[in-house]
């Protein structure tokens, strides 16, 4: 599965909140697979820039961007940072997400809601846009990997309904795209996790939601943020050349 590494030419990922989570894992993976991997964060620039120094020479190479998905001069601005330290990226990863605040969708602020919109849904978008624009324009075939969640057909009643409902979204996003593109040889899918063990759930407000959920899922235990990880590689790998345009589900069975 290897990507820069032997293959000629080397391959420049993005990823979006590569700073933490499921996000650093996709970005550890990808640089020990031999990627150039520049990734964003929001706020936490300790966490980024300890992660991007942490890698080895001779792997692939990391390097950390802030911003805000949600911010419309984003997109453009992380692939020219991108191109300036490693060249025109060959593919992207739209990880960034947040649940906002967990609770029956009745309590919920507008301001949580268009949040969770903003840079759930309008974020994935501005990037995959930036991503076809920049490609099909220069005649580059490209990739685009999504991260939804399972919450998308569960619904998550009593805790996230908006959060579920932004992450259908993507998907639906994903399958247009991913059929619309398809002609420019650029494939784009969506991997959608389960619950996954990461502060996502203690920013919601419910650290402990982990451990409570555990139970109900068929195989009896949360993923680890690498189980995630290591999908979001294959579909980006020349292994997965004919899968396009779809949602590969990792939840555990649920
Ligand atoms: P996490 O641990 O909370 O990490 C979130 C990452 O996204 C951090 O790097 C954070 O940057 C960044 N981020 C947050 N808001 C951002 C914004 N507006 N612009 C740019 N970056 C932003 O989250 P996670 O659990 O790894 O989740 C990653 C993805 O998987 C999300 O799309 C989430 O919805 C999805 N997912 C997670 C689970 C789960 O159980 N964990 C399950 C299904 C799907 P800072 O460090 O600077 O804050």
């Amino acid at each position: 599965m290897a990507a820069g590494k032997g293959s000629g030419t080397r391959q420049v990922l993005l990823v979006t909140g590569g700073s933490r989570g499921i996000g650093a894992a996709i970005v550890r993976e990808a640089v020990a697979a031999g990627y150039d991997v520049c990734f964003s964060f929001r706020s936490d620039r300790e966490a980024a820039e300890t992660l991007a120094a942490s890698f080895p020479t001779g792997a692939g190479r990391a390097h950390a961007v802030r911003g805000d998905v949600a911010d419309p001069g984003f997109a453009r601005a992380f692939f020219e940072e991108a191109t300036g330290h490693f060249g025109e990226p060959t593919a992207v990863v739209n990880n960034a997400g947040i649940t906002g605040r967990i609770g029956r969708f009745a309590d919920l602020p507008v301001e949580v809601l268009r949040q969770t919109l903003e840079v759930n849904v309008i974020g994935t978008m501005l990037l995959s846009q930036m991503a076809v624009r920049r490609w099909e324009a220069i005649g580059q075939t490209g990739n685009i990997v999504n991260i939804s969640s399972v919450a998308s057909t569960l619904g998550a009643p009593s805790e996230y309904v908006h959060y579920a409902a932004s992450k259908a979204a993507i998907e639906g996003f994903t399958i247009g795209l991913g059929k619309e593109v398809a002609a420019s040889g650029i494939r784009v899918n969506t991997v959608a996790p389960g619950t996954t063990l990461t502060d996502i759930h203690a920013a919601g407000g419910d650290p402990d939601r982990p451990q409570r959920v555990a139970a109900n899922i068929p195989l009896g235990r949360c993923a680890d943020p690498e189980e995630i990880a290591r999908c979001v590689l294959w579909l980006l790998s020349a292994e997965a050349s004919y899968v396009t345009a779809t949602v590969l589900r990792v939840g555990g069975g649920l």
